[in-house]
């Protein structure tokens, strides 16, 4: 699995060399090829609503039943939606400070015309988080409304008689199951579908070539600074002070999922192993993990959320759009959503971003960007999402008055 991988790795990297010096030698071939672009973002496109749909009832229902969604429940909760927030809000000042994206200047701004209609005030983002008609919400594949829709809809299965519940929770498990199959189905056609776009985007942008190199470098360096700013700063002062734990000897704990992380881009496939890290290192009960771990690897991803914004924004830079106050609440808002619904599997944030960049309007195309890199972030923000569950956990764990072996 490992070897499919990296080998995955490379070919996309040997794919977006490749699709450079097409676009950038043979400009006229690049109608015959740029369909792949299109198909791949379409597959894409065409998984995201019953992947988010079933990803987060599934990660609801495992807060197990309406007796855990107390104290527990809550609390858990407030530690996913704040320490999500923060490392957005992290990343959204790096990226205005640094703007990454200002100056490559890829002179589409016509097509993000509608921008301003898009986004609204900050009263109309939350009036359209909840849907006059799911169906059609599902179908125009607006996300907000189903992510709110999906997050109560599970909460109630878990409200739901046993017969109900038991029936209800396995249908959606499986139904994610499969999806999360189809997912990493598609993803394997990454390489094709990164030639079509890039080499697209190189005939368009021929003359801009070496400022796009550079800000993709300046964007990555924002994106990792931020992500250990958050992992290595944030994260353990929060441990500290709120559960008061030794993060850093937590940290060492994890070294084994951690690396895991990093190297599978999957937090749902380093579950087993920061369960056992957990439990046996940092000395977690295995009624804290059991609960707030399977859920954390499907809706807590403190690294995912950051790139989602980093990369939103850096996408608007490029395009020349000055995304206004309210319009930057809605990419917060969207990445934090974003980052719920996005499945523990490699290049699911990837599969986010079109969520996050049609919520302000920005062209999908803006993908074929950041494509090149994502892969490697997606190593690192993986790692930080992992982390971030296993803090929350341990703090949980802390503040239910349990010992653990990292406590002060
Ligand atoms: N690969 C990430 C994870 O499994 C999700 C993402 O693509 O951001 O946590």
């Amino acid at each position: 699995m490992r070897i499919l991988k990296i080998k995955l790795h490379w070919q996309i990297l040997i794919a977006f060399i490749l699709a450079v010096l097409f676009g950038y030698f043979i400009p006229q071939g690049v109608p015959y090829v740029s369909w792949m672009g299109d198909i791949f973002l379409r597959a894409l496109k065409m998984v995201i609503i019953p992947l988010v749909f079933s990803s987060i009832i599934s990660g609801v229902t495992s807060m197990g039943d309406g007796k855990n969604l107390g104290r527990l429940g809550l609390k858990t909760m407030a530690y996913y939606l704040t320490t999500s927030t923060l490392a957005i809000l992290t990343g959204l000042a790096v990226v205005n400070v640094v703007k990454p994206g200002v100056g490559v200047d890829l002179g589409f701004s016509k097509s993000v015309e509608g921008l301003a209609e898009q986004a609204g005030s900050v009263r109309d983002i939350f009036y359209r988080l909840i849907p006059e008609n799911i169906i059609d919400s599902m179908a125009r594949g607006d996300i907000l409304p189903v992510i709110f829709f999906a997050i109560l809809f599970g909460f109630f299965i878990t409200r739901a008689d046993e017969n109900y519940r038991l029936s209800l929770t396995n249908f959606f498990d499986s139904i994610f199951q499969v999806m999360m199959k189809v997912t990493l189905f598609i993803i394997r056609f990454t390489p094709l579908g990164i030639f079509g776009i890039v080499a697209s985007e190189v005939q368009r942008n021929a003359g801009e070539l070496a400022s796009i190199a550079g800000s993709l470098a300046v964007y990555s360096l924002c994106v990792v600074g931020a992500l250990l700013f958050h992992a290595l700063v944030s994260l353990p002062l929060i441990v500290r002070v709120m559960g008061k734990a030794k993060p850093y000897a937590h940290l060492k704990n994890m070294t084994v999922p951690l690396l895991t992380a990093f190297s599978t881009s999957s937090s749902s496939a380093t579950l087993p192993l920061t369960m056992e890290a957990l439990e046996n290192q940092s000395g977690v009960s295995n009624k804290i993990s059991s609960f707030t771990l399977p859920l954390g690897a499907t809706i807590n991803m403190d690294g995912t959320a950051l790139y989602e914004c980093v990369a939103a924004m850096f996408i608007a830079q490029a395009y020349g759009v000055d995304l206004t106050f309210t319009q930057q609440v809605l990419v917060v808002v969207t990445a934090l959503l974003a980052s719920i619904g996005a499945a523990g599997i490699p290049m699911a944030g990837l599969v986010m971003i079109t969520v996050v960049l049609s919520a302000v309007g920005l062209p999908l195309e803006g993908i074929g960007l950041i494509l090149a890199v994502d892969r490697i972030l997606d190593m690192i923000r993986t790692s930080v999402n992992v982390w971030s569950d296993s803090c929350g956990a341990v703090i949980i764990a802390r503040t239910e008055k349990e010992e653990t072996l990292v406590g002060v």
